[in-house]
């Protein structure tokens, strides 16, 4: 039996995750992301996939993450009708994500028909709300350490990351004709001493390791040190009588910034502001994380809406929205993309980014070439709806609120192998971080690990 890996994304570079491993002619994709940020990578979204989605025979998500899911309606599209393998949380959330989505780049598409800026006469969405309704029959939920049989060769296990409700380090078990191999691929991997979700699961052995970088490079402050951080931020911008705007994905991240705001109310270190959560899925998923109680740490037993507080209001269609642009102080406002590449955060850019008194406030990562990215840069002006607003206001980061394990938590991850694997693969990284990360795997553990290419091939094993 001969095993294979192709790097269809994610290889230098933190988004359009996808991994082709290939055992004998039986293909798995480990990961469906979409690629966003920079356009030299979003147009490869455009381009076809790589390998004929028809002769792909099993798809894992690790979570879901667009970064890692946002193309499952396209390979449908182009002919993939297999089953997609994740856990049940991560299938319940990918649905959100793919249907918000699909409906983005419906909006955008029609944005830019109506302007004119496309260069093609109808611009098309990469893929319609019926495109992500119809991918979703193929998803199969399953709970952590469970043993799932994907081929008669090859069984999976998905291990808790510690990353967002649901997320997967995953675990393939290759059946060979003389030895058997594993290959964990890490997905992204959370920070360590936090609330609501679980520290990243030890993993002990592996032949071959797929770990993610995108703070390779980097140590970010503690959880604890954070969360004084955000109460700080949140005063000052209280103090200076102005607004302040977080761009956050409406699944998962909110709900931590909700829990921080609620713990921060209840022991009186920020005064009771209103806080708006603008966004069309901008619902309450205390009913998600109660259904999927085995994915993290929070006691759901009550009649209590966790993540409720007086003073929180959730703004889901338009005219709510537009409301939000009155409101000259003391408020804070959540609204998604993250990155702040689309969505309702544009509006709010569009009006805040000129006022001295409001302030942004970034705590999730910003991907190379994203409008997030460029603000964190210094950019003096944004182009928002064609017209070029100037940032007259305060911008704030606070980087341990990350999902993302740091430098040092990715080690401490390490540190739980028992020995090391034949091959450590770094991807999802910025090209730099990846090298880094690459670079002190080799001189403090001395293990063997390389940065992939985009669509480079390893022949990982050979007949075994
Ligand atoms: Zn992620």
């Amino acid at each position: 039996m001969n095993v294979r890996l192709r790097f269809l994304g994610g290889a230098q570079t933190v988004t359009g995750s996808r991994y082709l491993l290939e055992v004998d002619d039986f293909k798995i994709l480990i990961d469906c992301g979409m690629f966003q940020g920079l356009k030299e990578l979003r147009l490869k979204n455009w381009s076809g996939f790589p390998v004929d989605p028809k002769t792909i025979d099993a798809v894992i998500l690790t979570h879901a993450h667009i970064d890692h899911t946002g193309y499952l309606p396209k390979l449908f599209k182009e002919g993939y009708r297999g089953t997609v393998y994740c856990t049940s949380a991560t299938r319940e959330l990918t649905e959100i994500m793919l249907l918000d989505s699909a409906k983005l780049q419906e909006e955008e598409a029609e944005y830019a028909f109506k302007k004119g800026y496309s260069k093609h006469e109808k611009p098309l969405p990469l893929y319609t709300t019926e495109d992500a309704n119809f991918t979703f029959s193929y998803l199969r939920g399953y709970q952590y350490n469970e043993s799932i049989d994907i081929h008669p060769k090859i069984k999976i296990k998905f291990h808790d990351a510690g990353h967002i409700l649901g997320s997967a380090i995953t675990e393939i078990f290759v059946q060979g004709d003389k030895m058997s191999k594993k290959i964990v691929f890490s997905g992204d991997i959370g920070k360590y001493n936090k609330p609501i979700l679980r520290n990243p699961s030890i993993i002990k052995e592996a032949d071959i390791l797929l770990i993610e970088s995108t703070y390779g490079n980097k140590e970010t402050p503690s959880v604890k040190e954070a969360y004084e951080n955000f109460a700080d931020i949140i005063n000052k911008s209280i103090e200076r009588k102005g607004c302040l705007l977080i761009p956050a994905f409406a699944v998962g991240r909110t709900q931590t910034l909700l829990y921080y705001l609620k713990q921060l109310i209840d022991q009186r270190k920020i005064p009771k502001v209103p806080v708006f959560i603008d966004s069309p899925m901008g619902i309450s998923v205390t009913s998600l994380f109660k259904r999927h109680s085995n994915f993290h740490t929070i006691n759901t037993n009550g009649s209590e809406d966790i993540f409720d507080f007086d003073g929180l209001h959730y703004y889901r269609n338009q005219s709510e929205s537009v409301a939000i642009n009155n409101i000259k102080n003391s408020a804070i406002i959540i609204s998604s993309s993250g990155m702040c590449n689309g969505g309702r955060i544009l509006h709010h850019l569009y009006h805040r980014l000129p006022r001295p008194n409001d302030t942004l406030l970034f705590v999730g990562y910003q991907s190379e070439g994203t409008r997030g990215r460029k603000l964190l840069d210094g950019d003096s002006t944004s182009r928002i709806f064609g017209e070029e607003v100037q940032v007259k206001c305060h911008l704030e980061q606070v980087s341990g609120l990350s999902a993302h394990a740091d430098r040092a938590e990715l080690f401490k991850w390490l540190g739980n192998f028992k020995s090391a694997p034949k091959m450590t693969f770094i991807v999802h990284g910025e090209p730099e971080v990846s090298k880094q990360f690459s670079n002190s795997i080799q001189n403090k553990l001395g293990w063997n690990s390389t940065v992939p290419n985009y669509m480079e091939v390893f022949e990982l094993f050979k007949g075994i």
